[in-house]
C-alpha cells in the first residue's frame, strides 16, 4: 500500500504493548490501567434517563444534528464550566467532540506545520504527544514541581525556540504524575505565554476530581487574549464509553474546530449527546461524582499510607490531591522497565514511566493506577511491588 507520510510517524501505544502483556498472565494485580471504575458508572439512572429521552425524542436523537453539537447540552456545559471551571463561556464556544482524544487530535491538524515546535511538561499524556505526531512537529518537555511547571525553564524554552506553538498541558492531575498546578503557578504560565504567539491546549479530563484541597481555577478562565483551548471531557465524571466531551475556546477558533469536525465525522453521535443531556437534567451529576471522589480517595490514601510503609525510603512518589494516578521515581540506577518482567512474574504490574515522554524518558519512573483496583488488590499489590523493589535497592 502506498500510505502517506504521515503514517511513518504514528506508532503503535508502547503503553498497551505493556497491558496486552499484562492481561495475557492470569492474576496479576495491574495497577497499569488508566481507566476509571465501571462500578461506579451510574447504570440504572443512565438507563433511566436513555428510556426516558427515547420516549421524549427518540427521533431526533436517531437523526443528524448540528456540527457542534446538541444545544441543550451545550448549555448545560457552558453552566457547569461556570460553576466548576469559572470560565465565562457562550454556547458559541463549544463545539462537542468524541472523547477529548478527538479535541487533541483536531487541535493538532488546525495549529501544526512540519517544523512546528509542540511544548508539553515532561512527562506528559502519550494520547496528547502521539496525536501531534503525524504532523512532523518536534517537541520539548518542560519539568514540572510540585507547584506545575517550573515558569523559569518555560520562559528560557520559549524565549530560544520562536518555533513554539503549541503548549499542551494538563494542571489538574496529571496523567501521569497525578500534580497539580497552584494558583499562583497558573498565573505565572499566563503571565509568560501572553508574551509570545502560541496557543495552549489546557485539557482537564480530571478537574472535577479534586478529593483534597482547594479548587483552583483554569488556565481558560484566566485568559484574557483567547490563547487557550480548554478541552472538557464526560469520561472521567460520567463513562468513557458515550465519548461525549467538548473543547471551549474563542469563538472564532470554534468556527474553525467545526470545519474541521465536518470533514471528521459531521458531527458527534447525538443518541449519546443527548443521553447525557437527559441524565443531567433529570438526576444530579454532582452528587454522583462525590461518590466517585470518595472511593478514588480511600484507594488513593490507602496506597499511599502503604507505600510510605514498605517502600524503600529511597522511592520517592507524588501525593495527588485528586485524579487516578500516583507517579514514582526510583533510585536513577535503576530501570523500571527492566524490573517490570520480574514484578509481573511476582504478581504486580505498572506502566513504566518512561513511555511518557515525548523525547528520551526517565528510566526510574513508573506510573500507578489506583482507580481499578479494590481495597484488598491494593493492600496485596503494594507489598509485592514494595518486595520487588526491596530485590533491586
Ligand atoms: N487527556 C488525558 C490527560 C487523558 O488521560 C485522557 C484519557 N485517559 C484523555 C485526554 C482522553 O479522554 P477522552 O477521549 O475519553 O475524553
Amino acid at each position: 500500500m502506498r500510505y502517506s507520510r504521515r503514517m511513518e510517524r504514528v506508532k503503535p501505544s508502547a503503553i498497551r504493548s505493556v497491558q496486552k502483556k499484562i492481561v495475557q498472565k492470569q492474576g496479576v494485580i495491574s495497577f497499569a490501567a488508566g481507566l476509571p471504575d465501571p462500578d461506579y458508572f451510574p447504570l440504572a439512572d443512565l438507563k433511566t434517563a436513555t428510556m426516558e429521552m427515547m420516549e421524549e425524542s427518540g427521533r431526533s436523537a436517531l437523526q443528524y444534528g448540528m456540527t457542534k453539537g446538541y444545544a441543550p447540552l451545550l448549555d448545560l456545559l457552558v453552566e457547569r464550566m461556570r460553576a466548576k471551571e469559572g470560565i465565562d463561556a457562550k454556547p458559541e464556544n463549544i463545539l462537542m467532540t468524541t472523547g477529548s482524544q478527538q479535541g487533541l487530535s483536531m487541535c493538532a491538524m488546525l495549529f501544526l506545520d512540519e517544523g512546528d515546535v509542540v511544548v508539553a511538561e515532561n512527562p506528559s499524556y502519550l494520547g496528547g504527544i502521539n496525536a501531534c505526531r503525524p504532523y512532523g512537529c518536534g517537541f520539548i518537555g518542560v519539568d514540572t514541581d510540585e507547584e506545575g511547571m517550573v515558569i523559569a525553564d518555560l520562559d528560557n524554552v520559549l524565549s530560544e525556540n520562536p518555533k513554539v506553538k503549541l503548549l499542551y498541558v494538563i494542571p489538574n492531575f496529571q496523567n501521569p504524575t497525578g500534580k497539580a498546578w497552584s494558583l499562583e503557578r497558573r498565573k505565572q504560565f499566563m503571565e509568560v505565554i501572553n508574551q509570545y504567539d502560541v496557543v495552549v491546549i489546557e485539557d482537564n479530563p480530571y478537574g472535577e476530581i479534586r478529593f483534597r484541597g482547594e479548587a483552583v481555577p483554569s488556565l481558560k478562565s484566566m485568559d484574557t487574549q483567547g490563547k487557550v483551548v480548554y478541552l472538557g471531557s464526560c469520561s472521567k465524571i460520567l463513562c468513557p464509553g458515550l465519548r461525549v466531551a467538548w473543547i471551549c475556546a474563542d469563538e472564532s477558533v470554534t468556527t474553525q474546530f467545526e470545519q474541521i469536525k465536518e470533514g471528521l465525522d459531521l458531527q458527534c453521535n447525538q443518541f449519546a449527546q443527548m443521553q447525557v443531556a437527559s441524565y443531567i437534567q433529570k438526576f444530579d451529576l454532582d452528587a454522583h461524582v462525590e461518590t466517585i471522589k470518595a472511593a478514588y480517595k480511600k484507594r488513593c490514601d490507602l496506597m499511599l499510607s502503604l507505600m510510605q510503609e514498605h517502600f524503600p525510603s529511597s522511592v520517592t512518589y507524588t501525593k495527588p490531591e485528586g485524579g487516578m494516578f500516583i507517579w514514582v521515581e526510583l533510585p536513577t540506577s535503576l530501570s523500571a522497565d527492566e524490573i517490570l518482567d520480574d514484578a509481573i512474574e511476582s504478581g504486580v504490574a505498572y506502566v513504566p514511566g518512561e513511555y511518557f515522554y515525548a523525547n528520551e524518558g526517565a528510566k526510574n519512573t513508573i506510573r500507578l493506577n489506583f482507580t481499578t483496583v479494590s481495597e484488598e488488590q491494593i493492600q496485596k499489590g503494594v507489598l509485592l511491588l514494595a518486595n520487588v523493589l526491596k530485590k533491586y535497592i
